[in-house]
């Protein structure tokens, strides 16, 4: 049986469903327009907040309806630069969201830039080999509700934290869909999440500033492409060869570079923008030449741009990054091919910044 929550949350509404929920409570449907209101600006916690509305009404929300769909657990914060939530689903499932703040040059710490990176699913069916969300296996999917819920919990936070009269404004720079699961297999709600963060209605949030990241599901890919909403799309590489990425990423097997290659420049294509290649450094499993050679060589024919993140170590995993010479003879082979390229600063290493670790130690505990 699908997951499904005991009641439904207004998150995961559209104005037209939100209207046609409260006339089954008997309320005008410009009520919609001020719980909106409510929900994605002045983004308050409980129905009890929405101070405008009839006392009945709030009264019937309460008995019929959900907002957050799940509840922070803990909070967890290293240095200045990353910060994770727990969150907790009505089914006990455990949910991470990470608000990373990456300092800008020369300008005070409140004018960082914010990504925040949200999960897809609870746990992921991929299995790839250097992952932990992958270990525990999959579990179920998120509702869009508790998709968009991740968002709105960071924004409270941020917005206790700083409540300046700009607190209306969303608090972040960036959305990443790299969190834990896999975006593409989870289509309907994530595609139905992004629709709220970027609608004027819901948090009005830039689709060139949200990223999907995916390990490769190349029918979804192409469908994608055909989505209204204008989100990038970041590419879980590596693997420059089939031979190297089916060792690690099981799902190459079912879709090989011969397929999901056409299905990413299709994608940028009729999109018109670059694509981002992730691409993991792990010692002797894909950090030789020849891989970096086959990597330019594919982020040639892509244009695309090459974000290499040096492994984060997994607990009970065998792997580990290259040393520091290793990645800089990498880089130099793709900068010597004219690739465009960025080599990823660790983000709160010291916290479990690699995807699902902090559920991982949580639920063992
Ligand atoms: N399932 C999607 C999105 C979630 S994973 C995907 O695979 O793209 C987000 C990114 O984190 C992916 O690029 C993934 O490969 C990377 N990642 C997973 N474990 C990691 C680790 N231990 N160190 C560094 N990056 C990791
Ligand atoms: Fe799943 Fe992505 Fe982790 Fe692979 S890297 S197991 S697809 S979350």
């Amino acid at each position: 049986m699908p997951f499904s929550l005991a009641k439904p949350s207004l998150y995961g509404m559209s104005p037209e469903q939100l209207a046609e929920f409260l006339q089954q409570g008997g309320f005008p449907t410009f009520r919609a327009k001020q719980v909106l209101e409510w929900m994605y600006r002045k983004r308050v916690a409980s129905f009890e907040e929405m101070s405008n509305l009839p006392k009945p009404m709030i009264e019937w929300l309460r008995n019929e309806a959900t907002l957050s769909p799940n509840e922070v657990l803990l909070t967890k914060k290293a240095s200045d630069i990353t910060e994770k939530l727990l969150l907790k689903g009505e089914d006990g499932a455990l949910i991470e969201t990470v608000l990373i703040r990456y300092p800008q040059m020369g300008v005070g710490s409140e004018s960082s830039r914010k990504t925040i990176c949200v999960s897809s699913q609870v746990g992921c069916a991929y299995g790839c080999k250097f992952c932990a969300s992958g270990l525990a296996g999959w579990k179920r999917n998120l509702t869009d509700s508790e998709i968009v819920s991740q968002f709105l919990h960071v924004a409270r936070l941020e917005a206790e934290r700083d409540p300046s009269p700009s607190k209306q404004s969303v608090p972040f720079d960036n959305i990443v869909f790299m969190g834990m699961g896999e975006p593409l297999a989870n289509y309907d709600n994530v595609v139905s999440a992004i629709r709220t963060l970027n609608a004027e209605w819901g948090l009005h949030f830039g689709a060139r500033r949200i990223t999907i990241s995916t390990s490769g599901l190349v029918p979804q890919i192409r469908k994608l492409a055909n989505e209204p909403i204008q989100f990038r799309l970041a590419l879980s590489l590596h693997g420059a060869s089939n031979a190297v990425r089916e060792k690690i990423m099981p799902v190459n097997k079912r879709y090989p570079l011969e397929e999901l290659i056409p299905a990413v420049a299709e994608f940028s294509k009729k999109r018109g923008r670059m694509l981002t290649l992730e691409f993991i450094l792990i010692e002797e499993v894909n950090d030789s030449y020849d891989q970096a050679r086959k990597l330019a060589h594919i982020a040639n024919e892509l244009h695309a741009h090459v974000n290499l993140i040096p492994y984060n170590r997994v607990e009970g995993l065998p792997w580990k990054r290259p040393n520091i010479k290793r990645q800089q003879a990498f880089s130099k082979i793709l900068k010597e091919a004219g690739v465009s390229h960025t080599v990823r600063k660790e983000k709160g290493h010291d916290i479990d910044a690699a995807c699902g670790q902090l559920r991982l130690r949580h639920e063992e505990s």
